[in-house]
């Protein structure tokens, strides 16, 4: 839950390039270019992840859980797998050595 305006975070934001604050928007809106957003858009036949296969590739499987990026996930976030209160550190780095923001 949001509890005021950070301004910091409101002037990064504000400085992302483009495609960056597309994704942004799009991991917190759930409109993002993962199999499950693309697969209820009807662009993909199925909304598996296709990386690990065994849940639907939905911002969070793949920021927090997904198995096959865990050692992405720990060399650039310290952790193998991350919790909701986590999500605001992740980072740019980390989203495009997922290889699923190219
Ligand atoms: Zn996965």
């Amino acid at each position: 839950m949001l509890k005021g305006v950070d301004l910091s975070l409101f002037t990064y934001t504000l400085r992302l390039p483009k495609k960056d604050l597309r994704i942004l928007i799009g991991l917190l809106t759930g409109d993002v270019d993962l199999n499950r957003h693309l697969t209820l858009m009807k662009v993909r036949s199925g909304p598996l992840c296709p990386l690990c296969q065994q849940e639907e590739e939905r911002a969070f499987h793949l920021l927090a859980r997904c198995d096959t990026i865990s050692l992405t996930r720990l060399n650039h976030l310290g952790l193998y797998c991350i919790e909701y209160k986590d999500l605001y550190n992740i980072r740019r780095s980390f989203l495009k050595a997922s290889g699923r923001f190219l």
